[in-house]
């Protein structure tokens, strides 16, 4: 058995003689802000995740990377919430650009409960309609329903209500960009 340093010395040189570019991962691990983070091919995730959990449960991987999304949602929010108001900018506006920041998607929020409590987002090139089409192309329902998860938990996580959530637009779909609506459950 190797120590660490050798280890790694032995991938550089494998890596040097495959890829051209400066390894994104650094190290080998990817701190941003403050946290680890890995790299997942958008081949597999989510797509092929989604794939193997319907088949292995039947059509209930929809529901699954829905349902973890809302968990993540839900984290993101307390994680970044006290650091937008620390530097005075609105946590949604926040977690759109750390949603950037980290390729999962071009997003801004677009109607923040004015109407009747409704909240509204929209991404471009989301990752998960991307690792959709890269597989099986154009379909004709919405697929991002992981990410659909994701900003369900962070609008409950803001508000402190319960909402539905729906995806009536997706890239995935043929429209332009992706778009979410939640309306709160009262
Ligand atoms: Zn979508």
């Amino acid at each position: 058995m190797d120590d660490e340093k050798t280890v790694e010395q032995k991938i550089k040189t494998i890596l040097n003689k495959i890829v051209d570019e400066e390894n994104p991962c650094g190290s080998g691990r990817i701190i941003l802000m403050n946290r680890r983070y890995v790299l997942l091919s958008t081949d597999y995730f989510t797509y092929d995740l989604t794939k193997d959990l319907e088949e292995l449960f039947n059509a209930a991987g929809d529901a699954v990377l829905y349902k973890g999304g809302e968990k993540i949602g839900r984290d993101l929010y307390k994680y970044y919430a006290p650091i937008a108001k620390e530097k005075g900018v609105d946590v949604f506006d926040l977690i759109a650009a750390v949603g950037w920041y980290y390729g999962w998607a071009t997003g801004e929020i677009v109607e923040k409960g004015e109407n009747n409590g409704v909240y509204r987002m929209i991404l471009y090139h989301s990752f998960e309609a991307d690792s959709f089409i890269a597989r099986e192309g154009r379909t004709n329902k919405s697929v991002c329903h992981f990410l659909k998860g994701v900003l369900k938990g962070i609008v409950e996580e803001h508000t402190g209500w319960k909402y539905t959530a729906s995806e009536p637009k997706c890239r995935a779909k043929g429209d332009e960009l992706c778009e979410f609506v939640y309306k709160p459950l009262r």
